[in-house]
């Protein structure tokens, strides 16, 4: 394989740019050639691709976003729509295809290489919400963001003695609840995958209140209610001044994390590598027990998420 090209697509993550690094300096390295398409499928679609040398990604390790850009591109759907793709990629005469996304991504990348052109993704989104990884490039940065954020906010809860309600992404997936309550101190996590008794939040909340806790920090993933809706019951119900935080599109942002930036590094590599040793193929990287691996996209796609209930109890019992 002579030349590849690599495209972030569906929504950014912190440390894209460090995949796509990885990917240009790797495959440069082993006498590839790498161009760049912008704004994902779309930018395919309408020709934006550039050549990328080592230069092109300098001095991207350490920024979030993504320096090649993000769209999300729905006529990509279309088969008639793909073709147009893969001729535009059989002319400039790539062979291989790096797209760094989510499972959307993903499966347009499974459907384009049905045309004959290797595919291989790179799991980049900040909800971990990937069942067939461990670990998704974003994760590490993001959390740490939403701590900054409970660390801030529990300085001026304290103060007022107050109950804060902090809202954080995960429509499906509560990964990003589940370690930001663990590793900030939260008396409680509300995640979409397990139910919740909310009468038994507001007992708890209470009970911290009698054992001298200047303020009771809840953490809710955005796919399992809405804090401010949460904020009123809790208000009306035990009469605590309670306080809702949806953090939003901060956690998308900041500098990439070192194990965000090492993770893409390394998923990265074995990317290119994927790419060079097998014939026409469509695959993923991960990470499972902190080792990099790979899979078939098709087979990656099927696997379904398994909570991780023993998280979950340790939050409840560690308040
Ligand atoms: P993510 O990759 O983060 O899950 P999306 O679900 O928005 O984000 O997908 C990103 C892009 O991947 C879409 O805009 C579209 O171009 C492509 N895509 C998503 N689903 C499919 C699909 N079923 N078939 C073909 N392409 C798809």
């Amino acid at each position: 394989m002579k030349k590849i090209a690599v495209l972030t697509s569906g929504g950014d993550a912190p440390g894209m740019n460090a995949a796509v690094r990885s990917v240009v300096r790797y495959a440069l390295s082993q006498g590839v050639e790498v161009l760049g398409i912008h704004r994902g499928y779309h930018g395919l679609l309408h020709g934006e691709i550039e050549v990328l040398n080592r230069r092109s990604v300098s001095d991207i390790i350490d920024r979030g976003g993504t320096f090649l850009k993000t769209a999300r591109c729905l006529e990509f759907k279309h088969e008639e729509v793909r073709a147009q793709a893969y001729e535009i990629l059989k002319e400039k005469g790539v062979e291989g295809l790096v797209v760094v996304g989510g499972d959307g991504s993903f499966m347009g990348a499974y459907l384009l290489s049905k045309f004959g052109i290797s595919t291989v993704g790179i799991p980049g989104t900040i909800d971990n919400d990937l069942p067939y990884t461990d670990y998704t490039i974003g994760f590490d940065t993001a959390l740490n963001t939403i701590l900054d954020s409970v660390r801030k906010l529990r300085d001026t809860s304290s103060s007022h003695e107050r109950v804060s309600i902090v809202e954080v992404m995960g429509r499906n997936c509560g990964d990003l609840a589940l370690y930001s309550a663990l590793a900030g101190g939260a008396e409680a996590v509300i995640v979409p995958e397990y139910p919740f008794n909310r009468e038994e939040l507001c007992q708890r909340i209470l009970d911290s209140k009698k054992n001298n806790k200047l303020h009771s920090l809840v953490i809710l993933a955005e796919g399992a209610g809405s804090a401010e809706e949460l904020t009123k019951y809790i208000q009306e119900k035990i009469g605590l001044d309670t306080r809702a935080t949806v953090l939003g599109h901060i956690q998308r942002g900041g500098i990439p994390t070192a194990r965000d930036r090492v993770m893409a590094s390394l998923m990265g590599k074995k990317a290119v590598d994927i790419l060079l040793k097998n014939g026409v193929c469509a695959k993923v990287v991960g990470i499972k027990d902190n080792l990099v691996f790979d899979m078939d996209i098709e087979e990656a796609l099927k696997i379904e998420k398994n909570f991780d209930k023993d998280l979950y109890d340790l939050v409840n019992k560690l308040v």
